[in-house]
């Protein structure tokens, strides 16, 4: 059994590979297009998404591009012509794609103007123990149940009102690996009212690890604290850390070998290997959340 290692999150390739300890740190200017902008070919995605159609029984999938009359026969918008989009972004490489250049460029702006505004933000990411052996669906179960349980009840209002904890953003984010297997895991920006000290961060860290492995625990889950990470988000790397974010949709693959589910179909359009791994994502992505955010503001 190959059991992912319990390291920090900042710690394992993954995230070293993708920069997540120079996102947070680095002063990029803000302007710059999204990492995922620049990453993904247009051609490639559109070849992508014709053989995912032949990998799928989903109709409304084969639909995504295609050009149809705008009105009726007869009307003045007889002439002009739309494009359906099957906006199955899990599943489909071009709505995945367009759906996490929108997200973080709409989030981007955000986080700057709550950044801008005086506040400060945190990004969170919370991991759970898993290995080769676990089915994608019990762990994402427990990742939903984990985050759900972290945000419950008085104690959830008590974490706020201590922390000057204002909103949330929350991604749900699936990879797999060829040891570890599959690693669906969640990144939550955390807004907050004032800048939080060394000390609160470390506490907050605490007390919202604890609620989401509480949470696990109750789904037969488990993880470690070293597995959990809340950091500062630095002023000027907010669209950075958006993108970061929302690379879960996207072909993204990191060095180790950690590959998102729209990875694992490129693989397969490539070396014809590894569709049941396919399958049982398109199997369980079915109407999952990949985003959250809290509903109002708290404090401010
Ligand atoms: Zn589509």
């Amino acid at each position: 059994m190959n059991t992912a290692t319990v390291r920090s999150v900042v710690e394992q390739p993954w995230a070293q590979n993708v920069g997540f300890e120079q996102l947070c740190a680095a002063d990029r200017p803000s302007h710059r297009p999204t990492t995922i902008g620049r990453r993904a070919s247009q051609g490639d995605l559109l070849t992508l998404r014709r053989f995912g159609w032949s990998v799928s029984d989903d109709t409304s999938l084969n639909g995504c591009g295609r050009r149809i009359r705008k009105g009726d026969v007869g009307t003045p918008g007889e002439i002009l012509k739309r494009t359906v989009m099957c906006r199955r972004k899990w599943l489909c490489p071009t709505c995945g794609h367009r759906e996490a250049v929108v997200q973080a460029s709409k989030w981007g702006r955000e986080l700057r103007h709550w950044s801008a505004g005086g506040g400060s933000l945190a990004l969170l990411t919370l991991t759970q123990t898993h290995c080769a052996d676990d089915t994608l669906s019990d762990l994402w179960d427990r990742a939903d149940h984990g985050w759900t349980r972290l945000t419950a009840g008085s104690g959830w209002k008590r974490v706020r009102d201590t922390y000057g904890l204002s909103r949330y953003l929350r991604v749900l984010e699936v990879v797999h690996h060829h040891l570890s297997g599959w690693n669906p895991h969640v990144h939550a920006v955390l807004y907050l009212s004032n800048p939080a000290t060394a000390s609160q961060l470390a506490d907050l860290k605490h007390t919202l690890a604890t609620r989401f492995i509480d949470g696990l625990q109750e789904r037969g889950g488990s993880a470690a604290f070293s597995g959990q990470d809340l950091r500062l988000i630095t002023a000027g790397t907010e669209g950075a850390v958006a993108s970061y974010c929302f690379k879960g949709t996207t072909p993204y693959c990191s060095r180790d070998g950690s590959r998102s589910p729209i990875k694992i179909l490129a693989d397969i359009d490539a070396t014809g290997e590894g569709l049941p791994l396919w399958q049982e994502f398109t199997g369980t992505a079915y109407r999952r959340t990949q985003l959250s955010r809290s509903h109002g503001e708290w404090t401010r």
